[in-house]
């Protein structure tokens, strides 16, 4: 679905006229079926890697292609779900998920509304239509930011630490809620990958664990979660490895 091939970042210090690579010959890919963890400790570059995936920035060299062809530029078949919400602070509940529907040429004012009245039912977000971010809880807020990425159907979802704002129990009913939307495929999502630092909501999680470090940072291991003896194994190792 998604193919990153010997990716590296570069950023320009403008001030202090250097460049600095950020991240160094990263090869990932995103199969169908997928829920890909990124772990890795702070700047690393976990969150370059995944604006790139979204065609917010370019590769400094190396490719990554989605469906066969590389992304330049974002789309409505990758979204993106941000640690820090990212709402529309001056539009209600239903018009920040209908946002990114408004300039569609597939649906018309009624299908959107439409749309955006079934993701208001699947996400949980009944009775808050009119209300503005400022007037909802953290958990609220975030159920808007996975409504509004949900709503153009995208065929990847990417989440930049969706959960570290919230407290642990709205995390986890938030994600557990997403896990049951996913497995019971009413989604039109293929494949899912999440950043995160918090090694056992990966585990929970996503069936495939990428551990990121190093400086420039790069992929250091995969793991592939099948089993709960592997699940226990793979924290572990993740543990020492980023301590
Ligand atoms: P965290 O876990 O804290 O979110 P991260 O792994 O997501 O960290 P990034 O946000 O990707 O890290 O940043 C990696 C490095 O790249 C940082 O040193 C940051 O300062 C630098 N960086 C990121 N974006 C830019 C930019 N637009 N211009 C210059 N430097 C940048
Ligand atoms: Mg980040």
């Amino acid at each position: 679905l998604l193919n990153v091939k010997h990716v590296s970042k570069k950023f320009e210090h403008a001030e202090k006229s250097g460049i600095r690579p950020v991240l160094t010959d990263i090869n990932l890919a995103v199969k169908p079926g997928q829920f890909i963890s990124i772990i890795g400790p702070s700047g690393v570059g976990k969150s370059t890697l995944l604006r790139m995936m979204a065609g917010i920035s370019r590769p400094s060299t190396g490719t990554i292609d989605f469906a066969g062809r590389q992304i330049v530029k974002p789309s409505q078949r990758i979204s993106m779900v941000f640690q820090n919400f990212a709402l529309f602070p001056w539009l209600t509940v239903q018009k920040n998920i209908a946002f990114g529907l408004e300039n569609s040429r597939k649906r018309n004012q009624g299908q959107i509304q439409q749309k955006v009245r079934d993701l208001i039912n699947l996400i949980g977000l009944k009775g808050l239509e009119a209300a503005y971010p400022y007037e909802l809880s953290g958990g609220m807020k975030q159920r808007v930011g996975f409504a509004r990425a949900l709503a153009v159907d995208p065929e990847l979802l990417l989440l930049d630490e969706p959960f570290s704002a919230l407290d642990v129990l709205t995390g986890e009913q938030l994600s557990s809620d997403l896990m049951t939307l996913w497995r019971q495929g009413d989604l039109n999502m293929k494949a899912l990958v999440m950043i995160t630092h918090n090694i056992s909501e990966a585990v929970r999680l996503s069936n495939v664990i990428y551990v990121m470090n190093g400086s420039p940072g790069t992929l250091v291991r995969v793991y592939r979660l099948k089993t709960p003896v592997e699940q226990r194994t793979a924290s572990q190792i993740m543990r020492k490895t980023l301590e």
